[in-house]
């Protein structure tokens, strides 16, 4: 393919300490371009990876395997995370269909002609796969299957692996995605949220052949926190004060009960009760109702301010 040819589509591969596993990825993502007779482009995110996996990516780079095959390789100076991998990766993608997968082997690319049929069938923008049987290790599955159905109660986006890192694009959902932190888990949602149209198809997977998991049990926490911030990105980012005013008055109206009942109290001395308490209480529910309204304004201010630069 002329290095100016549009490709029919990219694959982004974000990799992080996989130098064992790429070269066999690369051999197996050959095949698949060379049995289909794709014009495809490869582009691999070191991110940051200390076990030779640059010098490793450099070599591939360096194999002009097919004229239908281009390799790019972008590399990071220091570990940033996976959703900068593939931010970095969309933004340099050409094809009007973007494909991401793992490094790790887990992911088949012989499954990229049913997602590329899935997506040109016009089932949705955007197709993610579903890892089944899925080859994980049981706690992994466990954690996954509670973070589905957790986040799709939530979200009222329905998929059974939102995080699977194989999955298809039509180039602007890539393009209006913004991705940081751990956000990747929640690509589905966001598109969504986008205007995007989203699906589901059922890819192969296999069991981590070399090197090691990158995500432990920090994932767990971090992943209910990040479900808060997707929450209110795709709600209440641009009118935070119905979210915190709302929070607000719930407390505010608490306080003003504990205030009624107080008043209440005096008119029947009989009745004993703590009174320094229920004063504290009052007055707390009053002072964090208030606080969470101001924060509610000031999160205007700031779209307001930013409301001419970000269009999206
Ligand atoms: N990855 C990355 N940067 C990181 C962590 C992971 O680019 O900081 C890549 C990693 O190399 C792999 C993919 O993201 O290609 C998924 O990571 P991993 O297989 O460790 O996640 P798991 O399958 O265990 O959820
Ligand atoms: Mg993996």
């Amino acid at each position: 393919m002329e290095a100016n040819k549009t490709p029919q589509f990219s694959i982004v591969i974000p990799a992080y300490n996989e130098a064992e596993s790429l070269p066999v990825l690369f051999q197996r993502i050959q095949i698949v371009i060379k049995t289909h007779d794709y014009t495809a482009e490869v582009i691999f995110v070191n991110d940051g990876s200390t076990d030779g996996t640059d010098e490793v990516l450099e070599q591939l780079a360096l194999e002009q395997v097919s004229d239908n095959l281009q390799v790019h390789v972008i590399h990071f100076r220091r570990n940033q995370g996976k959703a900068e991998g593939l931010m970095a990766g969309f933004s340099a993608a050409r094809g009007k269909i973007v494909i991401t997968m793992d490094a790790d082997l887990q992911d088949d690319p012989q499954e990229i002609p049913k997602l590329l049929d899935a997506l040109e069938k016009g089932n949705a923008d955007l197709i993610s796969g579903w890892k089944y049987p899925r080859k994980d290790p049981l706690e992994k599955r466990m954690f996954s299957f509670v973070f589905n159905r957790v986040t799709a109660f939530f979200t009222g986006v329905k998929l059974h692996d939102m995080n699977c890192g194989f999955k298809i694009y039509r180039s602007e959902v890539v393009k209006t995605l913004h991705l940081y932190g751990d956000l990747h888990r929640y690509i589905p949602i966001l598109a969504n949220a986008a205007g995007f149209s989203v699906a589901e198809v059922k890819v192969k997977h296999h069991p981590r052949q070399f090197g090691v998991s990158k995500y432990g049990f920090k994932r767990i926490p971090k992943g209910f926190f990040d479900l808060i911030t997707v929450l209110f990105l795709t709600k209440y980012k641009k009118r935070p004060m119905h979210f915190f005013a709302g929070l607000g008055s719930l407390f505010t109206f608490g306080g003003i009960v504990v205030f009624i009942g107080i008043a209440v109290l005096h008119f029947f001395p009989t009745i004993q009760f703590p009174m320094t308490p229920l004063w504290f209480s009052g007055g707390f529910c009053i002072v964090l109702g208030i606080i969470l309204c101001a924060t509610g304004l000031l999160g205007e201010l700031l779209v307001s301010f930013f409301a001419r630069g970000d269009k999206r």
